[in-house]
């Protein structure tokens, strides 16, 4: 089949049953920014093919998945790809599994990588990525002198969204499995969700706590204003070393980099560590009674006073608001 002009590959994020994950958005936003969003789809449901259209695919390529062996399917699925469409730029999440899958095909395509872009945009030359390096302290650019760029986008940091496609072209894989060496999956058993708020990576709103809420205890507030907001939990590092929070939710440098519509600081000084992950925040607040913590430098919106007290007042006017 044919493709259209200025072909953006998109490998999608499609979680296990088979839906289209949020983050994938911003991907088909990003691509539509510079081209056409072709979107490989693996292991994708009837029902999310139709939505990628929705999202602005305009040509949906789907692949089966084989979830006993990891990466490795998705690889030769996404080279497959790649050799029908000849992408000018190949739009991946900046997740673990997306980084893995990103760095493999340009090993094996022998195309540059740009890796936690922040956006993508077009000159003449073709498409650049722009990154956010040196915990936000600079911005720069990268692009490739020959070949398309494999580029991974980090999750919740591009805006835009494409024009939904009513009727998207479909056409299914053809994939020769390449018989690489492969991990597999052993048995799984599914973790009980503990928690139904949504996840740090990709969220929208994010609420963050650090060593100012003093225990674990305490740390309760975070989540309470967490779940008053409809946000993930975040922390520092020291709010994670103190035990008030598991590792998953460190927010930094050494833990996950966020780029929600807004970040909430609480009891958090605002170490450049910490600011290296949620800097591209689209709206910061911060909360500390230090009026000279370094956290206020990034702040759109900060609050000089005790949490303890700031904290349950904002959760009373946001139930309030709710009625
Ligand atoms: P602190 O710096 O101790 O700040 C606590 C803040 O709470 C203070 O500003 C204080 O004024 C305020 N406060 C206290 N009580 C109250 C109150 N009642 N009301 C309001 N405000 C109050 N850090 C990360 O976060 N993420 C990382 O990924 C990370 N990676 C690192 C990697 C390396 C190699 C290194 C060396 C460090 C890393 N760090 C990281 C650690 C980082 O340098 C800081 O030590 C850490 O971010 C500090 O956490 P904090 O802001 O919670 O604590």
């Amino acid at each position: 089949m044919g493709y259209p002009e200025n072909p953006i590959l998109v490998l999608a994020d499609i979680a296990a049953d088979g839906a289209v994950l949020p983050s994938t958005a911003g991907l088909v936003g990003a691509a539509a920014s510079v081209g056409a969003p072709v979107v490989l789809a693996i292991g994708a449901s009837a029902s999310a093919v139709e939505q990628l259209g929705g999202l602005g695919a305009q040509v949906v390529l789907t692949a089966e998945a084989d979830a006993a062996a990891l990466t490795v399917p998705v690889v030769d699925a996404l080279q497959e790809a790649f050799r029908l469409v000849r992408p000018q730029a190949v739009l991946v999440s900046n997740s673990i599994a997306g980084r893995d899958a990103a760095g493999r095909l340009a090993v094996r395509e022998r195309l540059a990588l740009s890796v936690d872009a922040i956006g993508v945009s077009r000159d003449d030359e073709g498409i650049v990525a722009h990154h956010s390096v040196y915990g936000g302290g600079y911005l720069t650019d990268s692009a490739p002198t020959f070949g398309a760029p494999v580029i991974t986008v980090r999750l919740g940091a591009v805006d835009a969204r494409a024009e939904a496609v009513a009727a998207p072209a479909v056409e299914a894989l053809e994939v020769t499995a390449s018989g690489a060496a492969a991990a597999t999956v052993g048995p799984v058993a599914a973790v009980e969700a503990t928690s139904s708020r949504p996840d740090l990576r990709g969220a929208a709103k994010v609420v963050s706590g650090g060593r100012g809420l003093a225990s674990k205890e305490k740390f309760v507030l975070v989540e309470q204003l967490a779940d008053a907001l409809g946000a993930a939990v975040g922390a520092s590092r020291a709010a994670v070393d103190a035990g008030y929070i598991p590792q998953s939710h460190q927010v930094g440098q050494t833990g996950v980099s966020v780029s929600p519509q807004l970040y909430v600081a609480l009891g958090i000084s605002g170490a450049i560590q910490h600011r290296a992950g949620m800097q591209t925040s689209k709206t910061i607040v911060a909360i500390n009674k230090d009026a000279d913590a370094p956290i206020f430098d990034v702040a759109d919106f900060g609050i000089v006073g005790d949490l303890f007290t700031v904290v349950p007042q904002v959760i009373a006017l946001l139930e309030e608001r709710k009625k």
